[in-house]
């Protein structure tokens, strides 16, 4: 192909879907034919109280979790992947943050950003100039600090930034405000939800915080192990 060959990167769609999800852990059945078509593009809230089955749903996006049913991230499905192929997958679409950020509290927030982008093949030159762009644009003040040093808010735009890196179909995240003050949880709101547009990706939040749930595209409430508009819950 010549070097005007257009790129072999096809448009994804769908970010996420759920098709007929069925899980129990024990004699508990925490999800009973649980659907959920999440576009890219798009935010999802998923509201619940703690042990509804919030963070499980997150580890069957992530296929941590393999539950009965279908589960397709970026338009392929995942229930059937072997371990290689699912960690290859995962890697190339799908970005995490979780409440606590994850991240290593030595290395700076460039460091820690770069290091995603290392691991997912890029080279050193150009891992190191994306991740200080997207930690630039997410507001994270460059510097030599260890990410350990900076605030809570701080903490988690580089967490987000870092779950951007490797531009991924869908950005899952679980409680991502719920180790935040008011004033950061904001400000880390305000940042997750641009993403779908600005980013071109799906948006799953996870949350029990009400105010940030309120903010996605769609607001879903998990009871009886289904995702069920909040008008029915
Ligand atoms: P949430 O995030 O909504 O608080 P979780 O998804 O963490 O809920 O957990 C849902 C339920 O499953 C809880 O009752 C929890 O105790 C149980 N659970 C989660 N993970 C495991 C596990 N690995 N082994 C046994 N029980 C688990
Ligand atoms: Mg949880």
């Amino acid at each position: 192909m010549g070097k005007h060959a257009v790129s072999n990167v096809t448009r994804i769609s769908m970010a996420l879907e759920f098709g007929s999800l069925q899980y129990a852990i024990g004699d508990r059945t925490l999800f009973e034919d649980l659907d959920l078509s999440l576009p890219v593009g798009e935010s999802v809230a998923v509201m619940g109280p703690s042990g509804s089955g919030k963070s499980t749903l997150i580890s069957c996006a992530l296929g941590l979790v393999k539950p009965q049913g279908m589960v397709k991230v970026a338009g392929t499905d995942i229930t059937r992947m072997r371990s290689r192929e699912l960690a290859r997958h995962r890697g190339a679409h799908t970005g995490v943050v979780f409440q606590f950020g994850e991240l290593l509290p030595e290395l700076t927030p460039v460091e820690n950003v770069a290091l995603a982008g290392l691991l997912a093949g890029a080279s050193r030159s150009d891992a190191y100039e994306d991740a200080e762009k997207l930690l630039a644009e997410l507001g994270v003040p460059a510097g030599e600090r260890s990410t350990g040093t900076l605030s809570g808010g701080e903490r988690q735009r580089t967490a987000v930034a870092r779950a951007l890196v490797n531009k991924p179909a869908l950005l899952l995240a679980d409680e991502p405000t719920g180790a935040l003050d008011d004033a950061n949880r904001n400000s880390v709101a305000d940042i997750l939800f641009q993403v779908p547009s600005r980013w071109e990706c799906g948006l799953l939040v996870v949350t029990h915080d009400e105010q940030v749930a309120n903010r996605a595209d769609h607001l879903l409430h998990l009871a009886d192990g289904r995702l069920q508009d909040r008008s029915v819950a």
